[in-house]
């Protein structure tokens, strides 16, 4: 199968032969028509596999294409929100989705601790469709009213098995709590262990899953 098969509009297939993907690897074959189709999913995947395409292509499709059918002028919002355990990871999911969106008229940032807060919070007074963010610095941001989670459409939880051993549950519950109860959830985990199958239970609904 080539991207195209995939169902992904011109402009994501014009970024990714830029890129030089030149065919979809298994876990983007598997997960791009699902996220498409709007459903929730837990992947298996592990870091090497493509997983970050898998989820950030449809991401972007489906955001585009909302706007397509609304109007050319907008409000931008936070309509996607990519949870992550490390800055490090934060800033390569960053590195993608601008990549990815070259193409596209979508602005996204990316926010974590560790390092001063007002560039980050600068970046967001100016809009954004797409927010990477490890979960303290978003729940520190939110709290301080520099962001608002009221308008998220979809959430992606990465790595959410390295979030789970890094403490970070209560973050995410209250992270839940924060954005729309009606919105797509995509999961992804290297390992499908009890307390990612919990988690999923509380987060997804009708979820499909998929193992690369
Ligand atoms: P990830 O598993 O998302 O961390 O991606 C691992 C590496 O594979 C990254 O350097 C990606 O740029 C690359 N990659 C992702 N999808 C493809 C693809 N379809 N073909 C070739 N390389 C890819």
């Amino acid at each position: 199968k080539s991207f195209a098969d995939l169902g992904l509009s011109d402009e994501l297939l014009q970024a990714v032969k830029k890129v030089g993907y030149t065919s979809p690897s298994p876990i983007q074959e598997k997960v791009i028509p699902f996220v498409l189709d709007r459903k929730d999913v837990l992947a298996s995947a592990q870091t090497g596999t493509g997983k970050t395409a898998g989820f950030t292509l449809p991401m972007l499709q489906l955001l585009t294409q909302d706007v397509k059918q609304r109007s050319k002028i907008r409000r931008r919002s936070l309509r996607c929100l990519i949870l992550t355990p490390t800055r490090e990871l934060a800033a390569q999911v960053f590195e993608n989705v601008k990549e990815y969106s070259e193409f596209l008229d979508i602005r996204s940032a990316v926010i974590f601790g560790g390092v001063n807060q007002n560039p980050q919070i600068r970046t967001l007074k100016n809009g954004v469709d797409v927010l990477v963010a490890t979960p303290g610095r978003l729940l520190d941001l939110e709290g301080q009213k520099a962001l608002s989670l009221a308008d998220v459409e979809i959430l992606v939880l990465d790595e959410a098995d390295r979030m789970l051993d890094m403490g970070f549950l209560h973050d995410i519950k209250r992270v839940i709590k924060l954005v729309p109860t009606k919105r797509q959830n995509l999961l992804f985990s290297a390992t499908f262990s009890k307390e990612i199958k919990a988690l999923a239970g509380k987060i997804l609904s009708n979820h499909v899953t998929v193992e690369a």
